[in-house]
């Protein structure tokens, strides 16, 4: 199964979200669907079935038993990176605990075969996939508040309409400080 950790979108923000880049926004590339929207914490990749119960074991015992504080972000900029060809929303910063919760999970990931990241973590909502070229600046600044109170492990399928996305573990997060 191939698995990522990750923020989830509430669908009333993601409706929004999607109007917002229909006014703002030209087509750019493939438009990805409200419903797809997601913050990516951690890309874990191919886990064998048989090990996820390890990973949610690890994930209780290292990072659920202490966990990071829970917030929200202001999604508030539109940044693009030519070498996937993504054009992303997301926020100018973010409490240093998310980012210290997305090393973590990449870390845990990395026990379990998967690349551990070089890049820095940019929270982002992908909005466009294959964007070849840059867009434009949006004609209506974003301005979006996204709350998060837990982090999600999903599983991500090839379907015939394209990729979906399903949770199959959620962890809390703490109260805010
Ligand atoms: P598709 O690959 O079909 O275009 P997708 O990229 O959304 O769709 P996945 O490739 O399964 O689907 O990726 C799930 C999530 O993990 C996405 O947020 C994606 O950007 C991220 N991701 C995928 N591969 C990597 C990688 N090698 N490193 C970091 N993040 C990744
Ligand atoms: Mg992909």
């Amino acid at each position: 199964m191939r698995l990522f950790f990750a923020l989830e979108v509430p669908a009333d923000l993601a409706l929004g979200i999607a109007d917002w880049r229909a006014r703002a926004l030209p087509l750019a590339g493939r438009e990805v669907p409200a419903a797809n929207f997601h913050i990516t914490l951690a890309f874990i990749g191919e886990l064998a079935e048989a090990a996820l119960d390890t990973l949610c074991r690890e994930v209780d015992a290292q990072i659920a038993a202490r966990p990071a504080a829970a917030g929200q972000l202001q999604l508030d900029q539109v940044g693009y990176w030519p070498r996937p060809g993504i054009f992303w929303l997301g926020p100018q910063t973010w409490p240093d605990t998310l980012g210290g919760l997305a090393h973590k999970l990449g870390g845990l990931g990395a026990r379990h075969g998967s690349e551990r990241r070089r890049d820095r973590f940019q929270p982002h909502v992908t909005l466009f996939r294959h964007c070849t070229t840059p867009p434009p600046a949006p004609t209506e600044l974003p301005q979006f508040a996204l709350p998060y109170r837990e982090f999600l492990l999903m599983e991500s399928r090839q379907g015939r309409h394209g990729v979906r996305y399903a949770p199959v573990a959620g962890w809390s997060l703490g109260d805010p400080l």
